[in-house]
């Protein structure tokens, strides 16, 4: 495993920056970017940040052919003492690797590439917006760059980490959103890669997403790829219900991703003495709560949005809005807290945060 120096090349321009409020996320990048190279006989080696700048791969590169990639979605935060904070950044490491191992991509060192990272925030730490609800956005991802028309894992890779400065998710504040339940089309099923963050997950994804989204609503809620029966997750969050007063989400079960969000939320619930539960749950048991008066809030959670209150479902003819379509108590408790907690005004009891020195 690599422990060379990582080379730094800086840029001879810079770029302008976006002001705070025109932040559009995903669409701007910083003035540098890593790369780490691999290759079967070396492993990983020559660990670089140079300017950021387009990468040339030969038309038959197998990750354009047959998808053999993944990646990691984290985000740095400026404190107003002007410390820059990863929230378990380690976390994401340990996932980039249990995507690697599903994909057939070699193992990276984590502690390597969690100080890659840090450097390169550093590098372009102007770049990190300080308005509210702002951050930098980090993806670290990795793609199969053997030139090879064969089906087979890649000889080589690259491990590539940019940075995209992001605007707050909520503009007026925490809101919530309409799903409507996938009932055609499915994410991920037992044995398939649903627990790995990669690629083809995103690209399967489209075809429903487009789907409800001309009819209004923000998201699919999946539900599980062999009887369509059980909640498994929402668009790029996971999912939570609370269901007479206990907190219930999808347990893991190989389709479903492991969001960092999601073992956050259920460290805090314990941590608060809330009743909360990972079990299978059917999406007739969410529609059979609620007409029993008992669903009382659902969110998802995730790295972009944080907490996202779901204030309708629909599910094939039917529509329920949920908690008068407000922010329910939970979920802005635990908006407040994971937010405090990630820009350094809330105490951190769990030790999530890592500065960046
Ligand atoms: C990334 C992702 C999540 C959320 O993970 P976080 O680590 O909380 O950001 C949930 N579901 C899917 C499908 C994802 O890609």
């Amino acid at each position: 495993m690599t422990q060379e120096a990582i080379s730094i090349t800086k840029a001879t321009t810079k770029k302008e920056k976006p002001a705070s409020d025109q932040l559009v996320f995903g669409r701007t990048f910083t003035d540098h970017m890593f790369i780490l190279d691999y290759e079967e006989e070396k492993g990983w080696f020559d660990p670089r940040i140079v300017p950021y700048q387009p990468i040339s791969l030969d038309p038959a590169t197998m990750v354009l052919h047959y998808g053999q990639t993944v990646f990691e979605g984290m985000k740095a935060y400026l404190t107003d003492q002007g410390d820059v904070n990863l929230f378990r950044p380690e976390k994401n490491m340990e996932r980039l690797n249990r995507s690697n191992e599903r994909m057939c991509i070699p193992s990276i060192d984590e502690e390597f590439a969690l100080e890659a990272i840090k450097q390169l925030v550093k590098v372009d730490k102007d770049w990190i917006p300080s308005a509210p609800g702002t951050s930098l956005y980090i993806r670290p991802f990795i793609i199969s760059t053997q030139p090879y028309l064969g089906v087979a894992p890649s000889k080589r890779y690259k491990f590539m980490v940019i940075l995209s400065p992001v605007g707050a998710y909520y503009k007026e504040g925490i809101n919530p959103i309409k799903i409507a339940v996938e009932n055609e089309f499915v994410r991920a099923v037992k044995g398939g890669t649903g627990e790995a963050k990669t690629a083809g997950n995103y690209a399967s994804s489209l075809k429903a997403q487009k789907t409800v989204a001309e009819k209004g609503y923000a998201q699919v809620l999946w539900l599980d790829g062999l009887e369509k029966k059980y909640v498994e997750e929402v668009g790029s969050m996971n999912v939570f219900f609370k269901i007479d007063g206990e907190i219930v989400t999808p347990e893991l079960n190989g389709s479903i991703l492991e969001g960092v969000t999601r073992n956050s939320v259920l460290q805090l619930l314990k941590y608060w003495n809330i009743p909360v539960s990972q079990r299978k749950i059917s999406i007739e048991e969410v529609y059979q709560a609620y007409k029993a008066g008992k669903l009382e809030e659902a969110f998802g959670s995730g790295t972009a949005a944080v907490i996202s209150p779901i204030g309708q479902l629909a599910w094939k003819d039917e529509t329920v809005t949920i908690n008068n379509g407000k922010t329910g108590e939970i979920a802005k408790r635990l908006y407040d807290t994971l937010t405090g907690i990630q820009y350094g005004v809330k105490e951190d009891p769990f030790n999530w945060i890592s500065k960046l020195d």
